[in-house]
């Protein structure tokens, strides 16, 4: 498909109004059954239409089902290292456009420039690291406890996989899903978050180009309940990936499960970032500002807490609210801006929320706690980058997911009483340590209950090829990234060949 049946301003050639992007569906970019759509704008600057998107509902949702139910009968046929040339192909045509994709990430979700950059690679990471996969996709093959008898386990695809994402990374967290699904043979029903369509559109067109078959990847854009859940009722959808709060994950699951569907759920976080007495300060500081205020504090690995002993407590809070006052805010494409607005209005107003519950709980506001909204940024939602100390670890605010720039720092009496704190809480998905006592380091490698531990850098980082998600509240077992995303799009399958020519009975026909 031609990327320029993408829009209709493009058709019309009228530059001064917004994009209409239309759902795609079998390989053709189709408007909704409901004729409504929605605007995308910019969070730096409402003003800043990005684009007109698709307000999809049930009949827009099983016409893509329908189109990847059919699509399936052809593309699980594709040998797995044919998908996998497609998806190169794709991680060397993303990697070509990275910085334009970047630029559209940064008008629709305000992260800094930076960072779409880092969102836009790890999709090439992905497509790359997925693209090895295709050659490899091993299932083991063992000796039958009978004669004359061969046994080996095969990965198939599931088939028809539906993919609900989150805003706060765009185009990497569609590729998470979207590249480990195709070289395993299925094909995909995605639809986007609403604040963030446009990096979606991104990437499935750089799929198509690179020569994804029509009906394999299908797009429906729109809100959750209305263009989400009736992908977890319908009959034909065998998989549902989501990722985004743990209230919405909960609805997702109990839907899913009432169908047998495949489901992995990516959810919440509250991370800790434990620093000792003997750390590297200056790099618990770099660490602890990166983790807490990158993305906006938008990361569900986000630093929100940072417990520190008491040795070092004040020498700490004092530097990091020096440096936090420091970070310029502003709008993400000047690449001076260390820090990108709230992705919307809602998010800005839970922040705030939460400013005030920490307060009206007793803890001490350091620094930050307003909105920003003079000069350039009054058409944003910007707010100052948030410190709380003094933080008792049952406040709310060190409690619940806040998803914006406010960190809450706890004072800690030692190393274990640390780890009693930051395994303290509902959540389980990243963790960290500053320390330079290697047996600490190992010890916490070890008692941290939580899906990933850093050592001596900050909660957030990870690494496409490693297995990423967390226990308890944050999700349900499964792990994106690495070959756990293959073991999630794949169903086992034993395959017994008896070459004995009798009949042959497991467990039953034992040597006398
Ligand atoms: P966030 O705070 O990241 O927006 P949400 O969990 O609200 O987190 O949303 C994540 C994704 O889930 C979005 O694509 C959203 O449209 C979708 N979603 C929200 N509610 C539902 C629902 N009831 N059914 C299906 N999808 C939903």
């Amino acid at each position: 498909m031609a990327t320029d049946t993408l829009t209709r301003s493009t058709i019309e050639g009228d530059a001064s109004r917004p994009n209409v992007y239309r759902n795609f569906i079998d390989g053709e970019w189709v408007e909704s059954a409901s004729g409504e759509t929605f605007e995308n704008r910019n969070p730096a600057d409402t003003r800043d239409v990005v684009g007109i998107f698709q307000k999809s509902v049930k009949a827009d949702v099983d016409a893509a089902v329908d189109a990847a139910k059919r699509a399936f009968v052809k593309w699980r046929l594709v040998p797995a290292p044919r998908r996998a040339e497609i998806i190169y192909l794709a991680a060397e045509m993303l990697a070509e456009r990275k910085e334009e994709f970047a630029r559209d990430m940064t008008r629709e979700m305000g992260k800094v420039l930076k960072e779409t950059r880092g969102d836009v690679q790890e999709a090439v990471d992905t497509a790359y690291y997925m693209a090895g996969e295709g050659r490899r996709l091993f299932g083991p093959t063992t000796p039958s406890e009978l004669p004359n008898k061969f046994a080996m386990a095969v990965r198939t695809p599931v088939g028809v996989c539906g993919m609900i994402t989150p805003w706060n990374f765009p185009m990497a967290i569609p590729s998470w899903k979207l590249l480990p699904a195709l070289v395993c043979g299925n094909t995909c029903v995605i639809k986007p978050a609403q604040d963030t369509p446009l990096s979606t559109y991104n990437l499935v067109r750089v799929l198509t180009d690179a020569g994804v078959p029509k009906g394999v990847v299908n797009i429906v854009s729109g809100f959750g309940p209305q263009a989400g859940a009736p992908m977890l009722e319908h009959p034909d959808v065998r998989a549902i990936s989501f990722t985004g709060s743990s209230t919405v994950g909960r609805t997702i699951g109990t839907a899913a499960a009432k169908s047998f569907k495949h489901c992995s759920l990516e959810l919440g976080g509250k991370n800790p970032m434990i620093v000792l007495n003997d750390a590297n300060l200056e790099l618990a500081l770099e660490g602890a500002l990166w983790g807490a205020f990158g993305t906006t504090g938008q990361r569900c690995t986000a630093t929100s807490r940072i417990i520190v002993e008491k040795g070092v407590y004040h020498h700490f809070v004092d530097r990091l609210v020096e440096r936090a006052r420091k970070l310029r805010v502003g709008n993400g494409l000047d690449e001076t801006t260390d820090m990108g607005p709230a992705v919307n209005e809602r998010q800005l107003k839970t922040d705030l929320d939460y400013i005030e519950i920490g307060r009206s709980e007793g803890a001490r506001l350091m620094c930050g706690g307003h909105r920003l909204d003079k000069g350039d940024l009054h058409h944003g939602y910007f707010l100052e980058p948030t410190v709380f100390s003094d933080v008792d670890p049952k406040m709310r605010i060190a409690q619940e997911e806040i998803f914006g720039p406010v960190v809450s720092v706890i004072p800690c009496e030692n190393f274990e009483d640390a780890i009693v704190i930051a395994n303290n809480i509902e959540y389980g998905l990243s963790s960290a340590i500053y320390t330079r006592d290697v047996n600490k380091a190992f010890a916490a490698m070890r008692d941290l209950y939580a899906g990933i531990t850093y050592i001596n850098a900050p909660t957030i980082g990870a690494e496409v090829h490693l297995p990423f998600g967390g226990v308890k509240a944050t999700g349900n077992g499964h792990r994106e990234g690495g070959i756990g995303a293959i073991d999630f799009y794949s169903e086992w399958k034993s395959v017994y060949v008896d070459y004995s020519d009798r009949l042959q009975r497991a467990q039953i026909d034992r040597p006398e």
